[in-house]
């Protein structure tokens, strides 16, 4: 049985918030991805008992704020063939956007556990809010909010579950 989970999204939903939250050990690989700008970081996490290794995709170009939709496209499909599990981070302040929408295309074409959690859950309007995220066709989504780690135990609980 695998073990890897990757974390896909578009930036600034708040993945390395989420992946620094939980790793224990960042290892010394940086990935970096031929002709794509992002590279990855791998750490290691546990929960329940169980193992697993956290990748945290995107975000890392230095002296640049410019996404293309390609490059978004690019980590997923190789989150897609590496990973055993991904987890799809949106961000509710910001709602849906085009760019989750073309993810979530990607992802629900998907054979492996995609795990849809909608961040920067802060307060009971934004739990409210997050409903919109049902129109991306991935079904439950599970609120989470990682600067203070409300809701990551649900999200952990059905991660381990589905490894
Ligand atoms: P990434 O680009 O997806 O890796 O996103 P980052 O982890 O770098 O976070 C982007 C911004 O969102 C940062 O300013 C974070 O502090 C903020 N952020 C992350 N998680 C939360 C959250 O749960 N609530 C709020 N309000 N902000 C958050
Ligand atoms: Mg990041």
């Amino acid at each position: 049985m695998g073990n890897i989970v990757a974390i896909v999204g578009r930036p600034n939903v708040g993945k390395s918030t989420f992946f620094n939250r939980l790793i224990q050990r960042r290892e010394a690989i940086v990935d970096s991805v031929s002709g794509v700008t992002r590279d990855r970081h791998y750490g290691k996490s546990d929960w329940n008992g169980r193992n697993f290794s956290l990748i945290d995709t995107g975000g890392y170009v230095v002296g640049s704020d410019d996404i293309f939709e390609a490059e978004i496209d690019k980590q997923v499909e190789l989150a897609i063939d590496e990973a055993d599990a991904i987890i799809f981070m949106v961000d509710v302040e910001s709602g849906v956007t085009p760019m989750d929408e073309d993810v979530a295309q990607l992802l629900r074409k998907v054979d492996k556990p995609v795990l849809l959690a909608v961040n920067k859950v802060d307060n009971n309007k934004r739990l409210e809010n997050a409903v919109e995220f049902y129109s991306l066709g991935l079904g439950e989504y599970f609120p989470i909010a990682s600067t203070n780690g409300s809701g990551t135990g649900d999200l952990l609980d059905a991660l381990v579950e589905a490894l």
